[in-house]
């Protein structure tokens, strides 16, 4: 009998006792290849010694110091290696335990940022439809999902939504990816004149979006185009790496494939690897100025921030994805995983779409592959997809609400980057058969 408040209190899950490499195991003896690394969390896998070793190394010295009193060595290495791994632009940082957090804090410094400089008439936030940034008030406010959204709304804090970048389903026929980048433009830019453009203090956005559409990649130019909006109404980009960042698509910032250097980056999942909680928002030198220079302190804070064990996990966890070998794998083995769905589920009457960048693959269930009409949300085919799916031996990360927060079903594939070739056909195989038996039953 638990005593817990589980995410789903209708289901009995399975009990996690090991993991080992790319496989968790459960109470009962099976094992799970981790296909979705949780929820793109798990980029180094399971018991990594290394990173298990640096924790206990920390832990030997300090545990817990308050940053109100201290900093420490660790957490100071940990922002220099990101700031050195940071495309130029990105150079201070602010550690906190998680997505949400970093998402809160960013938006919080943005707001700050504009009081700091005089233009405190700055506050609304434009961030996109079909876009997650986090559970908690601002950050879920933030986030353009309807069904995340829907029961929170009366208490959620006031932004705008403007349409993502879905070529899948938003690029209109004959129209070419410069054509859409610049509609899309057009529509944020029309947004920020609606709504003063001297009132609005940040436009956020993932990179590539993972939980709410399932790696879907920007068309080239895009970002671009945000990014000259941005500088010509004086708006900070924020771009929420939460998910696709830490190496996730190939490079260690998803960001460095689009060109453009935003204001505030956040991170998390990946920075932790699952070994700690830990999450981080990287900030450019104006706006670490503005505070530098005005009232010299950032406004916030919480009592974890830049947690010594977490700082020592997540900093053997970026040694780690910075060998010269990592990232080479993320791209091959993504490519091997593409081409493995593509092959098995490619001519699936029910897979609409497949697609992604580097260990972040999205696979778009449809019912109707011309029509892209998907399935009736009753039928939770992403719920009996996972089902399916746990019952195989695979964990992935199906979704519901792809089209609009109701409609649609994905499901998204992130495997810790130290997969190999075999493994990745096993996960494809087992995917390709849960899919099947999940719009067949
Ligand atoms: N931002 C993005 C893009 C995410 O994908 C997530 C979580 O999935 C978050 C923020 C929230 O992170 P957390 O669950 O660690 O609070």
């Amino acid at each position: 009998m638990t005593k817990i408040l589980h995410r789903s209190i209708s289901t009995t899950l399975p009990r996690a006792v090991a993991g080992e490499g790319i496989c968790i195991t459960d109470s009962e003896g099976r094992t799970y290849i981790d296909g979705s690394g949780g929820a793109a969390v798990s980029c180094l896998g399971h018991n990594h010694p290394e990173v298990l070793e640096a924790m206990k190394v920390q832990m030997g010295r300090i545990s817990y110091a308050h940053t109100s009193f201290f900093t420490t060595d660790v957490a100071e290495q940990l922002a220099d290696q990101l700031i050195e791994l940071a495309p130029d632009g990105l150079d201070y940082v602010y550690l906190v335990s998680g997505g949400s957090e970093a998402v809160e804090a960013a938006l919080k410094m943005a707001r700050q940022y504009y009081v700091e400089i005089g233009q405190s008439q700055r506050r609304h936030i434009i961030a996109r439809r079909q876009s997650y940034h986090g559970n908690t008030i601002g950050a879920l406010a933030t986030g353009g999902n309807a069904w995340r959204r829907a029961q929170f709304k009366p208490i959620l804090p006031e932004t705008h939504h403007v349409s993502p970048c879905y070529a899948y389903r938003d690029m209109q026929s004959g129209e070419t990816p410069e054509a859409y980048a610049e509609r899309l433009a057009v529509e944020l830019e029309d947004k920020i004149i609606e709504l003063g453009a001297d009132e609005v203090m940040a436009f956020v956005a993932e990179p590539v979006v993972g939980a709410t559409l399932g790696a879907v990649g920007p068309v080239a130019d895009y970002f671009k185009r945000v990014r000259q909006i941005c500088d010509k109404y004086g708006i900070l980009l924020i771009l929420d790496e939460v998910m696709c960042g830490m190496g996730r698509t190939g490079t260690i910032f998803a960001l460095e494939q689009e060109g453009v250097v935003p204001d505030l980056v956040t991170i998390a999942k990946g920075l932790g690897g699952g070994f700690q909680p830990i999450g981080a928002v990287l900030l450019s030198e104006t706006v670490y100025r503005a505070f530098a220079d005005g009232s010299g302190l950032f406004q916030h804070g919480h009592t974890y921030i830049g947690h010594p064990i977490a700082a020592a996990a997540a900093s053997k966890v970026v040694e780690i994805l910075t060998r010269p070998e990592v990232m080479p794998n993320v791209l091959k083995m993504g490519d091997r995983l593409q081409a493995g769905l593509d092959s098995a589920l490619g001519q699936s009457p029910y897979v609409g779409d497949i697609r992604g960048r580097g260990l972040f693959r999205g696979v778009e269930i449809v019912a109707d592959k011309d029509t892209k009409q998907p399935f009736d949300p009753a039928r939770k085919i992403h719920s009996m997809i996972r089902k399916e799916a746990m019952q195989r031996g695979l964990m992935c990360y199906p979704m519901g609400g792809t089209v609009d927060g109701v409609h649609g079903d994905h499901v998204l594939l992130a495997p810790p980057y130290i997969i190999q070739p075999e493994q990745v056909d096993l996960i494809v195989e087992r995917l390709a058969a849960a899919i099947d038996a999940a719009v067949k039953s």
